[in-house]
């Protein structure tokens, strides 16, 4: 599979897009594919004036933008919509090329990505009308929400499409222009899709793409630029870090959408095949590659046994492979830094006492590929506790009681998401109460829900996508008092 098998060529693009022209430059960078480590594009680097000129450009692109009605801006976004649909077997293909996961996923992910376009697409129509808020007899007191003006937007590549739209739709619906730096990782994707935007005739400047090896050249341009009001960031804890102390020299609003370290706790009156089959689903999507994968596994002692035979049981079924075989379940890791960190997670935590059930190594042959892992007796003391394994890696731990449970749980600097699996009602009120996490999946491992507000806690993230919630990250409130004076 490469890219002349995608049907509309010309959503194929290798460099950046600003103002609407797709620059080229003397520089290149490779995009590899993690299933067979082949180059399968090389795409031009953007320079430091190219990214400061698209920041100009969003700028000049942005009084327009905003003064649109409600409903031309959300006409223009169910238009990309439609494309994305459109194009989706084409775009399918381009995230399974660059990212690795299976036909499937890649599928599933354009259309929960399209979701967002739709809602936001909705929400945007009901945006100018301000809010009256109570005042002197005298007086009119309303409160207008405005756009917040021109965005920068650094997304990851486990999901090259769903984090740019989730952003992207929202932004624009709100009456922003964007300037999108995607990972040097998974460009293609972005760049498809930005292509897309010009087809849906969205006006030039109003989405702009720069693509480059150089994150932090990139990067420090997007943060400290006069001319951009927020970052809205989707990344690790650690880059998110430094990105926020770059944004505070200029007071810029931020969103971080930052790492996790889910707890996935099983009781033992739940039902023990529900929770195997949520963890198989939380754990070996996107070859453990999420944000909000089950990052320990933390069972009763009581059932514990039971728990790891069956899970045991279906990881042998689990077949990895090529993304483009349709019988694969799990692909590839994104490049070999990933494997090195499983190799070492793996090393600290058997060093530390734990023991290895099944895996632990890099399949043979090309891609990086590593099998489904499972370490048990992992404690508190291991670096995969406290890390985002980032990998296919199940870590048990056992606890005795629930007060032991909430604590291991809470017990990390993360708090995106969590799984519970019990039959008890009174232990899910208590948890959901005590339970340090933005999202609660209660005997359910599938929390994708494009109305739902998708965010952390603690070092996990400040700010929600999705949902309504998603489109206030990207509006300031207008207080606007007037006194009436006779005519
Ligand atoms: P990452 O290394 O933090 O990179 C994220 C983005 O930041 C990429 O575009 C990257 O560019 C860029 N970047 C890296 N260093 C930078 C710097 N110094 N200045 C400016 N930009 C910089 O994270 P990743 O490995 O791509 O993604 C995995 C992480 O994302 C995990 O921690 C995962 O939990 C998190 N994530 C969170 C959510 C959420 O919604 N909370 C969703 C998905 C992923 P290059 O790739 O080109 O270097």
């Amino acid at each position: 599979m490469s890219l002349q098998n995608i049907v509309n060529s010309s959503i194929i693009k290798s460099g950046s897009l600003i103002n609407g022209r797709w620059l080229a430059a003397d520089q290149f960078f490779d995009v590899i594919d993690p299933a067979t480590e082949e180059i399968i594009a090389q795409v031009s680097e953007v320079s430091s004036l190219q990214v400061k000129q698209a920041i100009y450009s969003a700028s000049n692109a942005l009084l327009k933008w905003q003064t649109l009605s409600d409903q031309e801006r959300a006409k223009y976004l169910l238009s990309w919509q439609a494309l994305l649909i459109e194009n989706l077997d084409d775009l399918a293909q381009i995230i399974t090329l660059e990212q690795g996961k299976p036909l499937q996923e890649s599928r599933g992910e354009l259309l929960h990505s399209a979701n967002y376009i739709r809602l936001y697409a909705e929400l945007a129509e009901d945006l100018t009308k301000p809010d009256k808020v109570p005042s002197d007899n005298n007086q009119s007191a309303l409160v207008y929400r405005r756009p917040v003006g021109v965005v920068s937007a650094i997304t990851p590549w486990n999901f090259p499409c769903s984090m740019i739209l989730r952003k992207a739709a929202a932004a624009l619906a709100a009456g922003c222009t964007l300037v999108l730096k995607p990972s040097e990782l998974t460009p293609l994707t972005a760049l498809a899709i930005a292509q897309l935007s010009i087809d849906a005739g969205i006006p030039s400047g109003v989405l702009n793409v720069v693509v480059g090896s150089d994150s932090q050249m990139i990067g420090e341009i997007l943060t400290q630029h006069p001319k951009v009001a927020k970052l809205s960031f989707t990344g690790s804890t650690k880059v998110g870090k430094d990105l926020l102390q770059q944004c505070a020299l200029g007071v810029k609003r931020t969103s971080m959408e930052l790492g996790g370290s889910a707890p996935f706790i099983v009781f033992d009156d739940a039902d023990i095949d529900l929770a195997v089959e949520g963890a198989m689903a939380s754990k070996f999507r996107n070859a453990g590659q999420t944000c909000v994968s089950a990052n320990r596994f933390l069972i009763q002692d009581t059932v514990v046994e039971k728990f790891k035979s069956k899970l045991l049981q279906q990881i042998s079924k689990l077949k990895s492979g090529n993304g483009f075989d349709s019988t694969a379940q799990m692909g590839p890791l994104i490049n070999p830094l990933a494997i090195n960190k499983m190799n070492e997670l793996i090393a600290d935590a058997e060093s530390e006492g734990a023991e290895l059930l099944v895996g632990g190594k890099k399949i043979e042959g090309k891609g990086y590929f590593f099998e489904p892992t499972v370490l048990d007796k992992v404690t508190p003391s291991m670096n995969l506790f406290h890390q985002e394994i980032f990998g296919p890696i199940v870590s048990i731990i056992y606890f005795k009681t629930e007060d032991q449970a909430i604590e291991l749980a809470n017990q990390v600097e993360f708090g995106l998401a969590g799984y519970l699996f019990t039959k008890d009602q009174l232990i899910i009120n208590r948890f959901s109460q005590q339970i340090q996490l933005g999202m609660l999946g209660i005997n359910e491992a599938r929390l994708s829900n494009h109305h739902a507000p998708f965010g952390g806690v603690k070092q996990s993230g400040m700010g929600r996508e999705g949902g309504r919630y998603g489109i206030e990250e990207y509006l300031d409130y207008q207080y606007i008092c007037q006194t009436k004076t006779p005519a």
